[in-house]
């Protein structure tokens, strides 16, 4: 058996389905979108046609629907186009994106204050806490709806509820989008940002979706597309390949998710078996089941994450990478979690077979045996 691909939060493969869908756009419909001729006219109805099936899917308005390069970008769009001016109060949770957190730290170097609540052991916001933050200059109020490292979801319709449209509410959904239900108007927040390549959608396309009405400055100047909130020539067969990839995951979305939380039982009993003890980190059910946080006590991460590498099992550490060094992961560490530098994310999909999950489980035990035996012979 080759590679074992258990890193589904980082990126997933893109589904043959969806590259066909793509491929007439690429070759055959090139014109500009924004052309009057007969080429352009194509090429623009494949994009608005992706535009309403996105928007369909994901209860929005076409309208509403900003395509980007993918929710780094979304995520830039609707914190930096929201927060105003002048300078007021930010406040978000502390297990955010770094595509989140950091455009916020920029908006606190230039003037904005930023808070936020903490999140109880399975990384759940404080909904009372982040209530109690709000005061009549906060402007903006980020909160995510499924974490990359640990899954968790927050009850983010039940906190936009309780703020009750009293500042902009933005929601970074890329985790969530193609394997919860996500829908936008019932969330009720005021922009939502995702990303096609983490549900088999191609890489360098995302979304922007944008309560109607809302103003929103944008990050670019020079052209009037997508009514000047993201202008630039749109990337067409992109959006078709999004919108394609987000149509058969909302369609297959019951049996996907049924196979990963079947995969993901498979998986944590074989590894609480053969390489215990293991400690979860994240919520033990009610999560996204993609996501498999654990921390192996006594081992470092990143000397596992090259042994898994050399067995051909690709996942990633539960901590950032600093010239060389592992820190602890600020998601980890607001959860209060004990073992934080030899977390493992091993994160799954509907396209892993139980054989590859035997297979992973026996080389991730080999892998973690091996290095605990070195670390007691140390
Ligand atoms: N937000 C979250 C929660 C993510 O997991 C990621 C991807 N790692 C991003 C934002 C950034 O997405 P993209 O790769 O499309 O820029």
């Amino acid at each position: 058996m080759d590679l074992i691909y258990l890193d589904n939060n980082a990126t997933t493969p893109l589904l043959p389905a969806v590259w066909e869908a793509m491929r007439p756009f690429a070759v055959e419909a090139y014109g500009n979108p924004a052309s009057a001729h007969a080429a352009g006219r194509r090429a623009r109805r494949g994009l608005e046609d992706a535009r309403e099936q996105t928007a369909a899917l994901l209860g929005a308005r076409p309208d509403e629907v900003v395509f980007t390069s993918g929710a780094t970008e979304a995520n830039n769009l609707a914190l930096f186009g929201l927060a105003g001016d002048p300078p007021g109060r930010l406040l978000a949770s502390p297990v955010e994106h770094p595509s989140v957190s950091e455009p916020l730290r920029q908006l606190a170097a230039s003037g904005f204050s930023l808070e936020g609540p903490p999140v109880d052991a399975e990384g759940v916001v404080d909904a009372d806490a982040l209530c109690r933050l709000w005061r009549s200059d906060t402007r903006l109020i980020a909160v995510m709806l499924a974490n990359h490292e640990t899954g968790t979801v927050q009850p983010v319709a039940d906190l936009a509820r309780q703020l009750d449209g009293r500042a902009a509410f933005h929601c970074d959904a890329t985790q969530a989008v193609g394997r919860l239900p996500v829908h936008f108007g019932d969330l009720g927040v005021t922009t939502l940002a995702l990303s096609a390549h983490k549900f088999h959608g191609p890489k360098g396309v995302g979304a922007l979706l944008l309560r109607r009405g809302t103003k929103l400055r944008p990050r670019a100047w020079g052209g009037h597309q997508q009514q000047g909130r993201r202008p630039g020539t749109e990337a067409v067969a992109l959006a078709v390949g999004l919108a394609a990839a987000l149509d058969l995951a909302c369609r297959e979305m019951e049996q996907r998710t049924q196979m990963v939380r079947s995969l993901r039982d498979q998986f944590l009993a074989g590894l609480r078996e053969t390489a215990g003890p293991v400690v979860l980190n994240g919520p033990a059910s009610g999560g996204v089941p993609h996501t498999v946080n654990v921390s192996f006590p006594g081992l470092k991460a990143d000397a596992l994450l090259m042994s898994l590498d050399l067995a051909d099992v690709a996942c990633s550490t539960g901590s950032a990478c600093s010239s060389g060094s592992l820190l602890p992961s600020p998601v980890l560490r607001a959860m209060g979690a004990s073992e934080l530098l030899s977390a493992m994310r091993f994160s799954l999909s509907a396209l892993l077979t139980p054989a590859e999950i035997d297979e992973a489980v026996r080389r991730i035990a080999a892998a973690v045996r091996r290095l605990r035996h070195g670390a007691a012979l140390e």
